[in-house]
């Protein structure tokens, strides 16, 4: 089998937009899509990355607060069981380059997945932490963070949107 390449995929490309499956096993081919994520999301300097993110519509993600490499959680088939609080922060997105905006998320969740090994996990999290789960969660449901800004921050990206439409469109073409 050749080695899989996989590559960043930039708004508005439909595999953002349209959601993913649950997995139901870890095999070969999902630690190579693990694999390639990593590298994608350090190469970038991200903080999370989300299947959709390089093509593939499944619910996987990594979260990296710290942006260090070995400290990423491999996330699958996350699920939210509570949330509480309301916080605004900062928020960029690989997927969306060099846009920026305000949008409010929970500030504590209580979180359920399963990792690597297929163990199912569950912890709360709160602050950065939360949303950075929360902004990659939102990407296994074809949710961009664009659309949870607040109303000044999305006037101020309006013309940068349009020019990723532009590109995304020049290059569909
Ligand atoms: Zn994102």
């Amino acid at each position: 089998m050749p080695a899989m390449q996989l590559d960043i995929v930039l708004w508005p490309h439909p595999v953002l937009l349209q959601g993913t499956q649950r997995i139901d096993a870890v095999d070969d081919e999902l630690r190579q899509i693990v694999g390639e994520m990593r590298r994608v999301m350090f190469e970038l300097r991200g903080v999370g990355l989300a299947a959709p993110q390089v093509g593939i519509a499944r619910r996987l993600m990594l979260v990296c607060p710290s942006g260090e490499p070995g400290d990423e959680e491999v996330v699958i088939n996350p699920e939210i069981l509570d949330a509480e609080g309301r916080e605004v922060g900062e928020e960029g997105c690989l997927s969306v380059p060099g846009l920026y905006g305000q949008v409010p998320r929970a500030q504590t969740v209580r979180v359920r997945y399963r990792d690597l090994d297929f163990r199912e996990r569950e912890m709360v999290l709160t602050g950065f932490v939360a949303r950075v789960f929360l902004h990659e969660l939102d990407h296994l449901d074809g949710q961009v963070f664009i659309d949870r800004m607040v109303p000044e921050s999305r006037a101020k990206i309006e013309a940068g949107l349009d020019v990723l439409k532009q590109q995304f469109e020049a290059q569909a073409s």
